[in-house]
């Protein structure tokens, strides 16, 4: 098959405008174009009025015409034979190897797919997670958003099955540039699981939060058929480690004094295990610390964002909800050298308690899949430089700084917004004003932060640096987008768990700990990933280097 991209249609097309819109674009003849596949559909918004799909579509010809095109389009960067990007898996487990049975932590993104590839490649692993199955999960976090459960740290939106990207809005995109191979392995084994096929062919794919559960349960169903286990309720309070020079991984503790053999540990406990990075930290597991950022979460009317960006074409059925993504690099006088940017941006969803600890508050987005809220949301979020960590690193904990700086600022949004979850809100011309809210300005967004609101300042919640560089952004991001900076946009904090505020380095081949033998860190706790498929993908990653390595015959265990 040939790959032909780049190929633009007005958006009011029929099947037959895109066949025809081939031939053309190829100088077919009738007869030549056998068939054509979708790989990927994507929207160009650049001129809103005319907004144009762009299709990349895998073409069956017959062959005589596949050569001439061939010949034909040779310099033609968007005319190319089909890759190959199947997945193949790198080891078989045989022999005295399959009966070594290597260990996962978390059931995030990471830990289902090591788990799952460790699986399919012929291992049985055993996967611990420290909170509860996806549906006890749910109760209990839906609970406490709707306050009719008090907050557990044990189950939450950060912790129990399925990870921190459960009650998402479950984007399956990556700024990251990844081998297609790995990207089509985690979209085809989520749509195994249950996720709609269309994730395999839109540019920007996302499943929704209650899809998401049904795709997490798919997985581990999938984990278990092939012999892996998953064990819940199962807390990970210690490694063991061998008594030599090497500190070669013996195996686990969990939090009722059970110990687990092995030697060989995935460790995906997502950004958010502090408990879990302090105990590493104890016993010197090389780890440093990482950039990450905090901010606000804003929202707007949904229809302000799609009118922004599609135009007149607003609400038409192919375009859905408008995305955006933002950045403006600061050059006011007190902010220069600091950037501000949109992060996690959830089209028609809501807003979020995702704290994991008690006593802070912590926003992020999430939404169903056919994303029909009101208001669009996102974090507006600042990179915390480690000049700004200084004063909340102890001596010796450095690598903890930046658990310490998000500890503090939570803390900081919980007392704001009253000491029982609420969190605290500024409408933006109080905000930019430096005037606490009280009364609602005319037009003002509904705020969907559960469990609840309570308007004031945000002054005291973040520090000042961030705030002034999100009240020199805002003004900036209305060029972009305008209304962004409309006097009732609502905002809410605070944003800290953007990403893992340390890494836990590992080897560059082999991706074993750097000090620890046997002990594989992996996915966004890990500072190896940002998000539900480069978590995904570093899982596989991990699995790699564990089989690879169980699979040698000369392991020094
Ligand atoms: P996690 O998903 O955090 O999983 C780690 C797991 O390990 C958890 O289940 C935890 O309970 C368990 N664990 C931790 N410590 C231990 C221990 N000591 N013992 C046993 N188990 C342990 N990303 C996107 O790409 N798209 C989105 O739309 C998106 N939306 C989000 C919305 C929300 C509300 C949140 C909170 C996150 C969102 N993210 C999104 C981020 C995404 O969820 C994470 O990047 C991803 O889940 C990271 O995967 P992970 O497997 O590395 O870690």
């Amino acid at each position: 098959m040939l790959r032909l991209s780049e190929l633009k249609l007005p958006l009011d097309h029929s099947a037959a405008d895109l066949e025809a819109a081939i031939t053309r674009r190829l100088r077919l003849v009738p007869g030549e174009l056998r068939g054509h596949h979708l790989v990927k559909r994507s929207v160009d918004a650049r001129r809103r009025g005319a907004i144009a799909l762009v299709y990349c579509l895998d073409l069956e010809l017959e062959a005589g015409a596949r050569r001439r095109l061939l010949r034909r389009y040779a310099g033609d960067p968007h005319l190319r034979p089909t890759p190959d990007n199947r997945y193949r898996p790198v080891a078989r487990a045989e022999g005295a190897a399959a009966e070594l049975r290597p260990v996962v932590v978390g059931a995030g993104p990471c830990g289902y797919f090591a788990a799952l590839l460790l699986a399919q490649m012929g291992w049985r692993p055993l996967l611990l997670e420290r909170g509860k199955a996806v549906k006890e999960r749910t109760a209990d976090t839906f609970g406490f958003w709707q306050g009719r459960r008090r907050f557990d740290p044990g189950s939450n939106a950060q912790f129990g099955e399925g990870g921190a990207g459960t009650f998402s809005d479950g984007k399956l995109y990556s700024q990251v540039s990844e081998n297609p191979a790995y990207i089509r392995k985690v979209l085809e084994e989520l749509v195994a699981a249950g996720a709609d096929p269309e994730i395999l062919t839109l540019h920007h794919p996302h499943i929704g939060t209650f899809k998401l559960a049904t795709v997490v349960r798919g997985l581990r169903a999938r984990i278990e058929a092939l012999g892996g286990e998953v064990r819940f309720g199962q807390h990970v309070v210690a490694l063991l480690l061998g008594d030599g020079p090497e500190r070669r991984l013996a195996g686990v503790r969990l939090a009722d004094g059970t110990a687990i053999a092995c030697d060989h540990l995935v460790l995906a406990p997502g950004h958010s295990a502090r408990d879990t990075f302090a105990m590493l930290h104890h016993l010197g597991v090389a780890m440093e610390p990482k950039p990450f950022a905090v901010g606000v979460r804003i929202e707007h009317p949904q229809a302000l964002v799609d009118r922004a960006r599609w135009g007149e074409a607003a609400g038409h059925p192919r375009l859905g909800p408008a995305e955006y993504k933002l950045v403006h690099h600061c050059n006011g006088e007190a902010n220069a050298g600091r950037s501000v940017y949109s992060f996690c941006m959830c089209p028609g969803g809501l807003v979020v308690g995702a704290t994991s600890e008690e006593g802070c508050v912590v926003t992020n987005g999430m939404s169903q899949h056919s994303r029909r809220e009101r208001n669009a949301n996102s974090g507006l979020v600042v990179p915390i430089t480690p000049e700004d960590l200084a004063p909340y690193a102890r001596e010796g904990e450095e690598a903890l700084a930046g658990i310490a700086f998000q500890r503090h600022w939570e803390r900081q949004a919980f007392s704001a917004g009253g000491g029982d979850y609420r969190a605290p809100a500024q409408w933006l011309e109080d905000f930019l004003e430096h005037r606490p809210s009280r009364e609602p300005p005319p037009e003002a967004v509904v705020g969907s932060y559960q469990p609840g609101l309570r308007f004031g300042s945000l002054d005291g919640c973040l520090p000042d640096y961030v705030l002034d560089a999100i009240r020199e952004a805002l003004p900036v991001f209305a060029r972009r987008i305008p209304g962004y900076a409309m006097a009732g946009a609502l905002l809410t904090g605070v944003e800290t768990r953007t990403s893992s505020p340390l890494r836990l380095q590992r080897h560059p081949t082999g991706l074993e700990s750097l000090n620890t033998p046997g002990l594989f860190p992996a996915g966004e706790g890990a500072g190896h990933a940002g998000g539900i498929l480069s978590a995904a993908i570093d899982g596989i990653k991990v699995a790699e280097a564990v089989a690879l390595s169980l699979a040698t015959p000369h392991r020094s265990t």
